[in-house]
């Protein structure tokens, strides 16, 4: 009988135990690298070191998949045979495609385009050897870019590229992308409460576990050492940004940033110094960050586009000048922490 009690006696103490470290939120913190950034991963609930190593796995495979660098990826297969008809991809890349195609379409093509392929890679920003092209070369690439040339037939998973030499590039949505459906692995798992980032791609998955909001920091974009300029809340939130300090480099003292303007071929020069998007789709957010090529006001207009016609969306723009505009649904959200102090900010109607 003693003994009986004595191992009911553990046995409760553990069910006790087992169910405190729940409800205090159980946490797992892991750092990885995949799609050629930093990955860190803050998990609460229940298995969430498993569910950090699924995300980690999935992250890889999505790697394989969009990158340029490796001639078996899906978007080196749709490249290399472009102008020769239709090629089967895997049903995400396809799924890809399709959201690039919805983000281009709301600017027409003058922000996000992901046929910039041909004239990024001549740029090489980001590279060893990055260079300014010559204003031949130039007008031979130029015309390439159309997002309208990267055809999709949904029921087969196959797509083409119209022209001959035209070619994709990835990098401004497949972050986005791996965002959505990371958050879609914790949620199948039951984790009610993460933040991802992906490399300034934060994913807030529901809220902290105390039920408060994230508080996520909007880095300042001319800080060498990762300060920022303000904090917003958020739950439930892709927060993301593109900017010019992240891959660059510099000619007689002219800045040339890694996103180009697919309608004159040359880095974005509008003003701008970053642009952060907030909404629920990371893929969106991501490809909307190109907003930036658009300068302040026809940037901001894009996301009120986006607004109408999709979901709600806000949008912190910092130009070249040091103003912080903030959309409304951030007016009384983001807080003004500057560290250097000399940025302003301007709720914008
Ligand atoms: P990252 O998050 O990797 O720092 P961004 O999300 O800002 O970068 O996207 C920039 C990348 O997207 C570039 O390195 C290039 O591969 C690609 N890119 C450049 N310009 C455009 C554009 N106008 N539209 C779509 N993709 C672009
Ligand atoms: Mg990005």
């Amino acid at each position: 009988m003693k003994k009986i009690i004595y191992v009911l006696s553990i046995l409760i103490v553990l069910i006790l135990l087992t169910s405190c470290s729940i409800s205090t939120g159980k946490s797992y913190k892991a750092d990885g690298f995949a799609l050629g950034t930093i990955i860190t991963q803050e998990v609460y609930g229940r298995d969430a070191r498993q569910v950090s190593v699924e995300a980690m796995d999935k992250l890889k495979f999505l790697e394989d998949l969009m990158t340029i660098n490796d001639l078996d990826s899906d978007s080196s297969k749709l490249s290399m045979n472009a102008g020769k008809g239709y090629v089967e991809l895997n049903p995400e890349t396809i799924s890809v495609l399709k959201s690039a195609r919805k983000i281009s379409d709301l600017s027409d093509g003058a922000a996000f385009d992901i046929t910039v392929a041909p004239v990024v890679k001549a740029w090489g920003i980001g590279t060893d050897n990055p260079q300014i092209p010559s204003e031949e070369t130039l007008k031979k690439l130029v015309p390439l870019i159309n997002y309208q040339d990267v055809q999709i037939d949904e029921a087969s998973n196959k797509a083409s590229l119209a022209k001959p030499g035209q070619m994709i590039d990835l990098g401004g949505i497949a972050k986005g992308y791996a965002g959505d459906v990371l958050r879609e692995i914790y949620q199948k798992n039951g984790i009610k409460s993460g933040l991802i980032n992906l490399g300034g791609n934060v994913i807030a998955v529901g809220s902290k576990p105390d039920g408060s909001p994230w508080s996520i920091g909007i880095q300042n974009p001319r800080s060498e050492t990762g300060g920022i300029v303000g904090i917003i809340q958020v739950s439930d939130k892709a927060v993301v940004t593109s900017g010019d300090y992240q891959r660059y480099f510099e000619k007689d003292g002219k800045r040339y940033c890694h996103i180009i303007d697919p309608h004159t071929g040359y880095p974005a020069d509008s003003g701008l110094m970053s642009v952060t998007i907030i909404t629920s789709s990371s893929t969106d957010a991501d490809g909307l960050a190109k907003a930036f090529v658009l300068g302040l006001d026809k940037g901001m207009d894009l996301v009120k586009k986006y607004n109408q016609s999709y979901s709600p969306a806000d949008a912190i723009f910092i130009t070249t000048d040091k103003k912080i505009f903030v959309t409304p649904g951030l007016h009384d959200n983001f807080k003004l922490e500057d560290e250097s102090h000399e940025y302003t900010c301007i709720k914008k109607g």
